[in-house]
């Protein structure tokens, strides 16, 4: 048994206006005036001046406005990577990125594909990395995802949706300061919220389970709880705790593996470009047969917050189509196997997939 050697992120901060220490922490890391830190924002910010006006910008530093409406593609990491070499004197002193896991998955992305020859495409897999990246700095501005501690950026390319897994993708420096979530709306609140509960429930239910992903997931079980059943939570300590969740429910999957959701809701992004945290929602509703207890809390929580999922989302896909998002999810092995054992092939047929988006 050989057992893996996870990177882990080296720095964090927590704190309740911590980014107001972002300057401070990256003095040391420029490596000259022409080398300049380049920070990816969402655009959602563009006219939020209480925090683009406290982006620590000198010499040649430059802010690039990014839409997280979509999420992360190869060939926008390329378009990010060939703008920020044009415009810059030297390679970069670092990447920044402020926003959510779209945002962080891009800022990963680009800062591996300027020490790395060719596209981002070539990249998506396991450990195809060869240089270390650019040094990388993470901003959640959302709470869920994990992205600010994985070891992965999940990028849609041209064949296929999958991350760029690698020692060199986690992030250098990670900042969390719950201030910068205080103004998600709602409904993009509990997606993003969910996908971190989801992330427990199929790391605990899972089969690779160990007692390390197994204390994570707990803790950060235990967290989803109290922010999104209980009430005896302020918004600054909901906000807090949710930011730690996340950092939890990552840890608790980098040392185990996602399951049904997630390798179902990829078929639905790649195809319906349905976005992870919405996605991941729409399908576990539907997954009472697999984690049942799980499913049940999941649904309390949807009442509680008076969300309404979409449905019928795949009553009007063609055969061809179908047939498409089951290859693109049945490929996630892994994923199925953490969730249904070795013989998961015999459980999850193509038939009984599609049955299952038949529901969605
Ligand atoms: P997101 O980054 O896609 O953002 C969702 C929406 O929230 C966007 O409209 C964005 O503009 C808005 N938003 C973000 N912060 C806000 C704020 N403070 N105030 C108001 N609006 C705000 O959301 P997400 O759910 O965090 O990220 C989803 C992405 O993360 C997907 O692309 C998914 O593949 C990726 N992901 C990556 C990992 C990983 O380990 N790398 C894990 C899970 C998901
Ligand atoms: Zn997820």
């Amino acid at each position: 048994m050989s057992y893996k050697n996870f990177p882990m992120v080296p720095r964090v901060i927590f704190g309740r206006g911590s980014f107001d220490q972002l300057g401070d922490i990256l003095a040391p890391k420029r490596l000259n005036i022409n080398a300049p830190f380049i920070f990816l924002v969402d655009d959602v910010f563009k006219t939020s001046t209480w925090l683009t006006s406290r982006i620590p910008l000198s010499y040649d530093d430059k802010i690039i406005f990014v839409s997280a409406a979509e999420e992360p593609k190869t060939g926008q990491v390329d378009a990010l990577v060939e703008q920020i070499i044009l415009k810059s004197k030297e390679r970069p002193s670092g990447i920044i990125g402020i926003g959510g896991g779209t945002l962080l998955d891009l800022a990963k992305a680009v800062s591996i594909m300027l020490t790395n020859e060719g596209e981002a495409k070539d990249y998506q897999g396991w450990d195809l990395v060869k240089n270390k990246a650019v040094y990388h700095v993470g901003i959640p501005t959302i709470s869920g995802t994990g992205a600010e501690v994985s070891r992965t950026t999940v990028l849609t390319g041209p064949e296929r949706k999958l991350g760029i897994n690698s020692d060199y993708t986690p992030f250098d420096q990670v900042v969390l300061d719950s201030e910068l979530t205080k103004n998600v709306p709602t409904d993009q609140w509990f997606y993003t919220g969910m996908d971190c509960y989801i992330h427990c429930i199929e790391s605990l239910q899972g089969t690779y389970l160990n007692a390390f992903s197994e204390s994570y997931g707990e803790m950060a079980l235990e967290l989803c709880k109290e922010v999104f059943l209980e009430d005896k939570l302020d918004k600054i300590e909901s906000q807090e705790k949710l930011m730690m969740a996340s950092w939890h429910g990552g840890m608790s999957i980098v040392y185990s593996q996602v399951g049904v959701a997630h390798a179902m809701s990829y078929g639905l992004s790649y195809l319906l470009g349905t976005k992870h945290g919405i996605g991941n929602c729409i399908v576990f509703d539907q997954l009472e047969e697999f984690y049942p207890e799980g499913v049940k809390l999941f649904k309390q929580m949807k009442e509680k917050h008076d969300i309404v999922l979409p449905t019928g989302i795949c009553a009007n896909l063609s055969d061809d189509e179908l047939n498409k998002m089951i290859d693109i999810s049945l490929d996630l092995e892994p994923l199925w196997e953490n969730a249904l054992g070795k013989n998961w092939q015999k459980i999850m047929t193509r038939d009984k997939l599609k049955d299952l988006y038949l529901k969605m």
